[in-house]
């Protein structure tokens, strides 16, 4: 049986701490408090399109019957949050505000962008949200491409469902062209549930508020419905790299990205070839966790290795399982297996 305990929760909370980031945790509620002061990132999923359980699947993976009653773990996604203060007010009023917020000097209304928009994007954006009541719904929306896992989640912003005003759309020309030429994304656009605000293949970065920055850039991937990005978001203190889903990490300069990054959240999928028995690991090419290892400790600092967090990973990946040999495989060389609930702060 599959054990996500405690452990890797503890174990990690060190970590994450010493980075000016943490792991949120079910006895660990603080994170209002610390939420109602600072922009953050938090991993709001971290599993392959097809989520996990995965549907169908009778393997050991996917037996556990609570799995499938309270899934815990959601299909890859990053939500950042950013809280806007207005810094002409002093300090001491900006902490009054946060004790009372029907002062309407000072804003402080969170702005929520999400990274993906997931089909499990119910039980994620009320993640979020419950930390930040006043959001009604995102701000904006950036897509890394058109597969099931990235992006069906965007009808629920439709009339059926909450029925957004305005969310921003931020993605390259083929991407945006599709949701715009297929229903039932079209519709959004014409009830204006959603709308274009910037096409990274015109201009590639995106200045958001608060000084925070996302830059994206084109990726190698089975590009049928649009093309593949990344992204890279920018604070003062902090640069997180996003590249969910790629299919080798050969054709882009992944070494200097992860160079200049304080996290890299990189696809982790596959840990080896044997991992999908009966299908050809061809068709459906990732970097697999074991070569990736291998290739970045003979490019990287054993420093620059613990910057790289496994992402979007297949529901059979042994390194699921904290008591994997997998698992320890790659915290013995000094990577890590991203974890749902993880933040950053940006301040
Ligand atoms: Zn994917
Ligand atoms: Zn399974
Ligand atoms: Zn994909």
């Amino acid at each position: 049986m599959l054990n996500f305990n405690n452990e890797i929760n503890s174990t990690n909370i060190t970590n994450f701490y010493d980075k000016t980031c943490y792991t949120d945790t079910a006895d660990t509620d603080n994170t209002t408090e610390l939420s109602n002061s600072n922009s953050y990132i938090k991993i709001i999923g971290t599993i392959q399109d097809g989520g996990y359980p995965s549907l169908g699947c009778q393997k050991k993976c996917c037996k556990d019957e609570e799995l499938w009653k309270t899934p815990k773990y959601f299909v890859s996604s990053i939500g950042l949050v950013i809280k806007t203060k207005n810094t002409n007010k002093d300090k001491d009023k900006v902490k009054d505000i946060n004790k009372d917020s029907n002062n309407e000097d000072i804003d402080i209304a969170p702005k929520i962008y999400l990274f993906d928009v997931s089909p499990d994007i119910k039980p994620q954006f009320y993640n979020l949200q419950k930390e930040n009541p006043s959001c009604k719904y995102p701000t904006g929306v950036f897509l890394t491409h058109a597969h099931v896992g990235h992006y069906l989640g965007l009808p629920y912003f439709g009339r059926e469902a909450l029925n957004t005003k305005n969310v921003e759309l931020y993605a390259y020309n083929r991407m945006i062209k599709f949701l715009q030429n297929n229903g039932p994304f079209s519709q959004l656009f014409k009830l204006s549930n959603i709308i274009v605000k910037q096409d990274l293949s015109q201009n590639n970065i995106v200045k958001l508020e608060h000084g925070i920055e996302v830059e994206s850039f084109l990726v190698n991937h089975r590009d049928e419905y649009s093309e593949t990005c990344g992204f890279i978001i920018k604070s003062k203190t902090t640069i997180v790299l996003f590249i969910p889903d790629i299919d080798n990490f050969t054709e882009i300069d992944i070494i200097s990205l992860i160079k200049k990054s304080t996290y890299a959240f990189i696809d982790g999928t596959f840990y080896n070839e044997h991992e999908l028995p009966g299908r050809n690991i061809k068709e459906i090419p990732h970097p697999l966790i074991f070569d990736s290892i291998q290739f970045f400790k003979s490019k990287l600092s054993l420093e620059e290795c613990g910057k790289i967090y496994f992402t979007h990973l297949n529901h059979t990946n042994p390194c699921l399982d904290i008591n994997s040999e997998a698992y320890n495989y790659v915290k013995k060389n000094g990577f890590n297996i991203v974890n749902e609930n993880m933040r950053i702060d940006l301040n």
